[in-house]
């Protein structure tokens, strides 16, 4: 028997650093780790590649999905919508697979509502002037985008204490630790290893 994989939510103001540790943490293919990868109405970035950071949609089709019932959870954030596709979490689910949701808070909310066993993991800067200047340095938006995504990390940050753990991402190294721990504690957590060692404890439980 395998066990169930757990679901990890993963929430950050942007450019605290979320979709960096993800990636690092993934970065050797492990086969029992997924991130799923979302719809979105936002245009590309240069360097994403659609179906590997997003599926990139048009609104008509994202709200046809919506109509459909195709989502977990979906929400607006920073002017456009982004969801993620239901089919495919609960399948990853059930061949074992961890799965980590990129998602913002209205997202995280929805699916601990539809999932409480989903682990929340929230990602804070170590200041706002850093948060500001990792926006920058990544290069990849204009100066009223990046404004725009200042002015709403407040709100996001807002909505740490919803979550079940907090990671600092000052030094990138000991924040990609922090996040493997969790992973691999969840793995030990009671109720998955009496489902997954059920013949073993009752051998070792016999009279
Ligand atoms: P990032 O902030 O640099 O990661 O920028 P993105 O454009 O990749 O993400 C924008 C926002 O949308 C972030 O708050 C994400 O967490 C959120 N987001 C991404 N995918 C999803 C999703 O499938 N569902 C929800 N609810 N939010 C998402
Ligand atoms: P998010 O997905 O939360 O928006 P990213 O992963 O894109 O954030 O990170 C934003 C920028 O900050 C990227 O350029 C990334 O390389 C950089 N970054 C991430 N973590 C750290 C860190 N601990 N120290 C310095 N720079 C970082
Ligand atoms: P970006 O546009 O920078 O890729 O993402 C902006 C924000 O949207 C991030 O905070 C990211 O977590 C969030 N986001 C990305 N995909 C989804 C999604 O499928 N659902 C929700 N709710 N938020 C998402």
């Amino acid at each position: 028997m395998t066990r169930r994989g757990n679901l990890f939510i993963v929430s950050a103001p942007s450019g605290a650093g979320k979709s960096s540790l993800i990636a690092a943490l993934l970065k050797d293919k492990p086969a029992d780790m997924q991130v799923s990868v979302s719809h979105t109405t936002r245009d590309a970035r240069p360097g994403e590649t659609n179906g590997v950071h997003y599926h990139f949609v048009d609104k008509a089709e994202f709200k046809q999905l919506i109509a459909d019932n195709a989502f977990f959870e979906w929400a607006e954030v920073f002017g456009n919508y982004y969801g993620t596709s239901r089919v495919t979490i609960e399948q990853t689910l059930d061949k074992g697979i961890d799965v980590f949701l990129d998602i913002d808070w209205q997202g995280a909310r929805q699916v601990k509502e539809a999932m409480p066993e989903a682990i929340g993991v929230f990602i804070l800067p170590p200041s706002r002037t850093e948060l500001e200047r990792r926006l920058n340095s990544r290069g990849q938006d204009s100066a009223e985008v990046i404004a725009s995504r200042m002015a709403d990390a407040v709100a996001e940050m807002s909505h740490y204490d919803e979550y079940d753990y907090l990671i600092v991402n000052e030094d990138f190294d000991t924040a990609l630790n922090d996040l493997s721990a969790i992973v691999f504690a969840n793995r030990l957590h009671l109720a998955g290893q009496k489902k997954l060692h059920s013949g073993m404890l009752e051998d070792l439980l016999a009279d």
